[in-house]
């Protein structure tokens, strides 16, 4: 096997676009993330996507959107990657090494921008499965925490494993001294987390959509509803699901923005094809 030290002596790159892969870790069976070396002139928005993929057995690139996780500051990339069996890339992609090359076309793009919101008081996070991948990118940057009160992170997955690199994504924020010492001891409360599943049992469970309509989530946490004078929302799922909390959003008064057309919240697809 490779590691890092190798990869770093050979001495030319084989593929256009190739950055060196440093750490991958397996979530679950169908989940895993993976950092990467970072292009010097790579220049991001935290919440934007690239294409990344491997070249294919015909010698032509797989190329595919992808969130970059990891927030502007970072001098490597980070992603969260779903794993599909048969799909072109990432029944490759999941058997990555540190030391493997992947392709990154350094073009980020994306409306999941905080300058694509006007500016509020709590801005919500609204995601499903790998949808959690530009948030854990904003959720990394002190700009979001110092345009907005309290960052709301939902997150929605099936089973609670599949919730775990959120989770400890959030909890290492809540513990950053860094962070601490920078908005002072009540940060833990200035981000909140509120993780459900559908089809299995955890201490919060339901949809995103149901647990607004019904109110649930604002009880909970002992949050007033939402408001389009004071709450702004990024929403990133399937596209079922982006449908779905859009009209729940529109129900609260919210209007879509866009990066040239700022307003109250976003929406990306957080893959292309139907899924839950
Ligand atoms: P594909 O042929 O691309 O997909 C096969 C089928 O798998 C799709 O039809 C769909 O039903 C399902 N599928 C694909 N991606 C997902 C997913 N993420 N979650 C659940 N079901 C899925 N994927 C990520 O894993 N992480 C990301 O950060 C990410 N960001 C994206 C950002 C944008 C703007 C878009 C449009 C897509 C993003 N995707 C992301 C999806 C990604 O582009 C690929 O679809 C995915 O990597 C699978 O590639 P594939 O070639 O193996 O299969």
């Amino acid at each position: 096997d490779l590691t890092v030290a190798d990869a770093a002596e050979k001495p030319a790159k084989t593929l256009p676009d190739a950055q060196t892969v440093t750490a991958v870790t397996h979530w679950t069976d169908t989940l895993f993330s993976f950092r990467v070396t970072r292009p010097a002139s790579l220049r991001f928005r935290s919440g934007e996507f690239v294409m990344i993929g491997l070249l294919g057995d015909n010698g032509k690139p797989i190329l595919r959107a992808y969130s970059i996780a990891s927030p502007n500051w970072d001098d490597e990339l980070e992603f969260y990657s779903i794993k599909v069996p048969d799909g072109p890339l990432t029944s490759r992609l999941q058997h990555i090494q540190p030391g493997d090359q992947i392709i990154l076309r350094p073009k980020p793009v994306g409306t999941l921008v905080l300058d694509a919101l006007l500016p509020g008081k709590r801005l919500w996070f609204l995601a499903t499965g790998t949808g959690l991948a530009p948030f854990a990118s904003l959720m990394r940057d002190p700009e979001t925490f110092e345009r907005y009160e309290q960052v709301i992170m939902m997150h929605t997955c099936r089973t609670a494993d599949e919730l775990t690199y959120g989770r400890e994504l959030v909890e290492n924020l809540k513990n950053d001294p860094l962070l601490g010492e920078l908005y002072g001891e009540d940060f833990a409360k200035r981000l909140l987390y509120y993780p459900t599943t559908t089809r299995e049992d955890s201490p919060l469970m339901g949809r995103i959509t149901d647990n607004m309509t019904s109110g649930k989530v604002f009880q909970d946490l002992g949050l007033p509803p939402m408001d389009a004078e004071t709450d702004r929302a990024m929403i990133c799922g399937s596209l079922a699901f982006n449908v779905d909390v859009k009209a729940v959003l529109e129900g609260f008064g919210l209007r879509e923005g866009a990066n040239s057309d700022p307003k109250e919240f976003v929406v990306e697809k957080a893959f292309v094809g139907e899924g839950v």
